[in-house]
């Protein structure tokens, strides 16, 4: 039997036994989580904010080490410290095949670690051991001379972040971008970076909690702050990116974009009627992005870029707590909680 950190009821985090997992079937990975971080949605859930029902186990941003492999894992060794993509993928299917991974037809719809009851199925990250029913697809190996335990986010908030910013500062170097801050925290600081790392001209930051925005002005964006969010804010911004969790926030990103601007939400309302300013988009040609991250298509670029040295995650790094500490530190507000792994 191994231990296993499951979200049991609203503010509830429980330790279980349940058993160690096996391989069963080729081209699988037994691994050991390295380090696993908090990603900017589970405090939300652990709240009782979202649709995610408990119980099952919690956690899906992780880094690990293989312990063991079955036949058919090309370029994979035990002992190998790998990213372990968040999302469940079998890497050969038409729509793997085709870069849009998350929407896999292998394994059934929003299949994660971590994440809602399915994950009883696939496990969660703050455990002794995971399983990884798809290694070639689902483990990329970490350069040599990179720190596990500060890479544990790129499963997941790191690439939701990459997917806001790099498509169009590749397609228009220079852009200048609107970061609107909130809930999805960890995410708009890495925002911030990257687009620093891929040549932003400008980054503006807005939040209305003045914390936040110190510490983005300690990444180097530029700060506007209010006590309530207006409906715009001035600024002619090539992309505006939604970090906020909040109607308001989401609202006043479309707004804020200049005439055939882009703009982008990583915010998640679990609602099918968000109300959307319908007459102003359409008068200025507003291309809006609704999404999950592609976190197997993007890993690789993000893990270059760490690895030349053009963008340090551990600057967003707020906590790293011990294995054993994990179900407290876990309930506790922060801007990203890092779990060595057991
Ligand atoms: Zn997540
Ligand atoms: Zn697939």
């Amino acid at each position: 039997m191994m231990q296993q950190l499951w979200f049991t009821k609203k503010n509830t985090l429980e330790w279980r036994d349940v058993p160690e997992p096996t391989l069963d079937g080729p081209g699988q990975a037994i691994v050991r989580p390295l380090a696993i971080a908090r990603c900017d949605l589970d405090l939300p859930i652990v709240q009782g904010h979202t649709l995610f029902r408990p119980a099952f186990p919690i956690g899906h941003e992780m880094t690990a080490e293989i312990v063991s492999l079955s036949e058919s894992c090309a370029g994979l060794n035990v002992g190998d410290q790998c990213i372990v993509n968040f999302q469940i993928v079998c890497g050969t299917c038409p729509a793997c095949a085709t870069a849009h991974s998350p929407a896999c037809s292998t394994v059934p719809f929003a299949s994660n670690y971590g994440l809602g009851r399915e994950a009883t199925q696939w496990g969660g990250g703050v455990s002794e051991l995971v399983k990884v029913p798809y290694a070639e697809a689902m483990l990329k190996k970490i350069p040599a001379g990179l720190d596990p335990i500060q890479l544990a986010s790129l499963s997941d908030n790191m690439t939701d972040a990459y997917r806001t910013v790099a498509p169009y500062l590749r397609a228009h170097p220079g852009a200048n971008l609107l970061i609107v801050g909130g809930v999805a925290e960890s995410i708009a600081c890495y925002a911030i970076l990257e687009a620093q790392a891929l040549g932003a001209s400008s980054i503006t930051y807005f939040d209305t909690d003045r914390a936040r925005c110190d510490f983005a002005a300690s990444l180097g964006a530029q700060i506007q702050y209010a006590e309530k969010i207006p409906q715009r804010l001035a600024g002619a911004f090539d992309v505006t990116i939604d970090c906020s969790g909040s109607l308001e926030g989401f609202r006043m990103a479309l707004r804020s974009a200049r005439p055939y601007g882009k703009s982008i939400t990583v915010s998640i309302f679990f609602d099918n009627n968000v109300p959307i300013p319908f007459i102003e988009m359409y008068n200025k040609g507003i291309d809006l992005t609704i999404s999950r991250t592609h976190a197997r298509e993007q890993t690789p670029e993000l893990l270059e870029l760490i690895a030349q040295k053009k963008f340090d995650p551990a600057r967003v790094t707020s906590r790293i707590v011990d294995f054993k500490d994990a179900a407290e530190a876990w309930l506790e507000p922060g801007r990203k909680l890092i779990v060595r792994g057991s």
